[in-house]
């Protein structure tokens, strides 16, 4: 099996499970038990991967929340920000290709009376700045804006949008769980006061994550979602998740040192596996190739092939049609329709992510069994209208 879904999830590193495997075995202790030396020692860890997210994300230990993942953490940042301000006509303004875990969050909100809008993106991905300008938004408005897209890798002007966020005095929450890790994410140069991020995207375990909470003026209060012990500080109640919380500092670490010369090594593997691509198969289009991208997403759609077809003609590759999340619902990528791609563009869609353990070699084997799996499904002219698929 060749793995090309990577935006989906990683394998663990190495480096990060040895860090954990004490915290299974010998060093059990419950982190908010400061009695005995096993739980101080757990909570040492957990202080330590406080840390070393802290560092690669440039903001301060104490504005970490540990989570179990991204879609808690934009759960949290949404509906605690909204919620702890529900006294005031609360307005929430995001946009149209957000990760589920945003868009049904706000569709809660809006349920619950909130004033939600929802802002369109151009054909590349990205979201039209002038829409956020003109938006008008109460006191408090909350503005959720991805940093880096997970079907497409298209990166958001997440700077611009700080500024104009910050100029207005609404508060800024941004998912950046595809972001962390690959880019550069530093809150020290960009005034974000919510952050999401997820382990299981940078090598280090699923189950596990981080909601960033910069307190200031502009954002003094979050409500918590899970109420009882206080652990958080009171955000986020719950017995830690250790060995998750080592695994997820462990991963921070080994990107922050890592990330510039994989994003590199990536970005040629990407750039490289895209032009043969679509120059051995001609008809090809990249989603989101007008913007800027991450380095190691490609979202291509194959003129003419039914991408459910060519991924099971595939077997020994795995890539996906889109984000795992929305894979249980039949319905186009919600991603893709924002863009206002042609249906059979977006129904011909293959999105190929690649990571730190990809090699050369796999990519040309990957792009011979895509090549001649491609020429044969047009060869035998299973199209995208001739499939059914309406
Ligand atoms: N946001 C984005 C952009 C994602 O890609 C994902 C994972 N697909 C999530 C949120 C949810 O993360 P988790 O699996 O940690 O809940």
């Amino acid at each position: 099996m060749i793995y090309l879904d990577n935006c989906s999830t990683t394998p663990l590193d190495p480096v990060a499970f040895s860090r954990m495997e004490p915290f299974f075995h010998e060093e059990f202790g419950n982190a908010a038990s400061r009695w005995h030396s096993l739980g101080r020692r757990a909570s040492e860890a957990v202080e330590s991967a406080r840390q070393q997210v802290a560092q690669i994300l440039s903001c301060r230990p104490r504005d970490v929340i540990w989570t179990s993942g991204a879609t808690e953490a934009n759960n949290l940042a949404l509906k605690g920000a909204a919620t702890a301000h529900s006294k005031l006509p609360v307005s929430i303004i995001t946009q149209a290709t957000e990760h589920p875990a945003v868009l049904d969050s706000c569709r809660v909100l809006n349920a619950q009376g909130f004033a939600i809008s929802i802002l369109p993106v151009d054909h590349s991905g990205l979201l039209q700045l002038d829409a956020l300008r003109d938006s008008k938004g109460n006191k408090p408005t909350i503005v959720s804006v991805m940093w880096a897209n997970n079907e497409t890798g298209v990166i958001q002007p997440i700077a611009e949008i700080a500024n104009i966020c910050e100029s207005r005095g609404w508060i800024l929450h941004t998912d950046a769980t595809q972001a962390v890790g690959k880019l550069p994410v530093s809150l020290a140069d960009i005034p974000i006061d919510l952050l999401s991020m997820s382990a299981h995207k940078i090598y280090g375990p699923k189950g596990v994550g981080a909601m960033i909470f910069r307190r200031s003026d502009k954002i003094r209060r979050l409500a918590a979602l899970l109420d009882g012990g206080g652990h958080e500080r009171g955000f986020r109640s719950g017995t830690l998740n250790v060995p998750g919380i080592v695994g997820l500092g462990s991963a921070c670490e080994i990107a922050e040192r890592n990330h510039v010369a994989e994003a590199n090594r990536l970005a040629y593997l990407r750039d490289s596996f895209e032009g043969a691509l679509c120059s051995q198969i001609g008809d090809c289009e990249v989603n989101g190739g007008g913007a800027p991208r991450l380095s190691h997403v490609s979202n291509i759609a194959f003129g003419g092939v039914d991408a459910e077809r060519l991924l099971h003609a595939l077997r020994d590759i795995a890539a996906s049609t889109g984000s795992a999340c929305s894979s249980h619902s039949p319905e186009p990528s919600h991603v893709l329709r924002a863009m206002d791609l042609p249906l059979e563009q977006i129904r011909s869609a293959v999105r190929f992510s690649f990571g730190r353990f990809n090699t050369q070699e796999e990519c040309n084997v990957a792009l011979g069994q895509i090549v001649s799996a491609v020429s044969k499904l047009r060869r035998l002219r299973i199209h995208v209208g001739e499939a059914g698929v309406k």
